[in-house]
């Protein structure tokens, strides 16, 4: 079972030919809501992978609220410790733009209320067997949640990128950056020095690279490479959640590293050809007929 403590948004996509400058106004093709935040779509990436899964969170009272939690719902996701609070829900303002590229503002709202997980979620996320954090919610929210996991393996996603206490990392067992975020906590650029450099803080890391793939290292243990499927992108939006999301799930079926990561590469390579981000999350079964056809070629 893995449990997620982390950000629920609703997200607001406007999609363009190339997004504006600064100052400048530019007609869209199309606008769409769809229910998003780091925390939810990994929560919701992980129970379409297979794994049951307890999301910990806040929505607000606005309509956007219970359409977040509807969504949870049903993607099989527990939301029994989705605290519903007075005022705005978070919500990310996305511009997606013709080659699948975004850029996006999150407005915290209900998720930034968040001081930790009281007692009754702590104790319901150290009854799993991992809990999944990134930083949408406020940091004191997430070293709290890390510090008291309990059994709970601890993968965070240190995204957006922000600076990580020390009481963070040490509690953290496996982080994922992407290439930007690992270079912004680690100083290095190159990949394969920013995985060492994390490897000095956290038993296990991973690296992710766009269509480049993935980059997993242990301490102890040589490093594995694994390239991204080769798809047409239409939609990069919550690649990164998705991937961790169904990373999460089988390395808790025991699926050793390298094969872990292709079973992550593959949903996230699914998401891609998808818009949006709780939309674009591929089931199950997608997953094992994707590889099961890579591995027939
Ligand atoms: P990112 O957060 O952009 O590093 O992407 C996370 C993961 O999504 C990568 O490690 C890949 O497995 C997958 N991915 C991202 N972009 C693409 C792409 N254009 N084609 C295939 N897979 C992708």
């Amino acid at each position: 079972m893995i449990s997620v403590f982390g950000s629920a948004n609703m997200d607001l996509v406007a999609y363009v030919d190339k997004a504006p400058a600064l100052g400048e106004t530019v007609t869209g093709r199309a606008f769409r809501t769809i229910p998003g935040g780091k925390g939810a779509n990994q929560a919701i990436a992980a129970a379409r992978a297979g794994a049951e899964v307890i999301f910990v969170g806040a929505v607000g009272d606005d309509a956007f609220g219970p359409a977040m939690r509807a969504t949870l719902e049903e993607a099989g996701v527990d939301v029994s410790h989705l605290r519903a609070i007075p005022g705005p829900s978070g919500i990310a303002h996305i511009v997606v733009d013709d080659r699948g590229g975004n850029s996006i503002i999150v407005v915290p709202g209900a998720n930034g209320t968040i001081e930790g997980p009281t007692e009754a979620e702590a104790a319901a996320i150290g009854r799993t067997d991992a809990v999944l954090l990134q930083l949408e919610l406020p940091m004191e929210a997430v070293v709290a949640a890390a510090v008291s996991a309990g059994g709970a393996e601890v993968v965070l996603t240190p995204a957006p990128a922000r600076p990580l206490p020390a009481e963070l990392l040490d509690a953290v067992d496996l982080i994922v950056p992407n290439e930007h975020e690992a270079a912004a906590i680690t100083g290095r650029r190159d990949p394969a020095e920013a995985l060492a450099a994390l490897l000095e803080r956290v038993p296990e890391a991973v690296i992710t690279l766009g269509a480049e793939g993935a980059l997993y290292g242990a301490r102890g243990a040589e490093p594995v490479r694994v390239p991204a499927f080769a798809v047409e992108a239409v939609d990069t939006t919550a690649a990164g959640d998705t991937f961790v999301g169904a990373l999460a799930v089988a390395r808790g079926e025991g699926r050793p590293p390298a094969e872990a990561l292709r079973f992550a590469s593959a949903a996230a390579a699914l998401s891609v050809q998808r818009e949006g981000a709780s939309t674009s999350m591929p089931a199950r079964e997608s997953i094992d007929a994707f590889l099961a056809a890579r591995e027939a070629r």
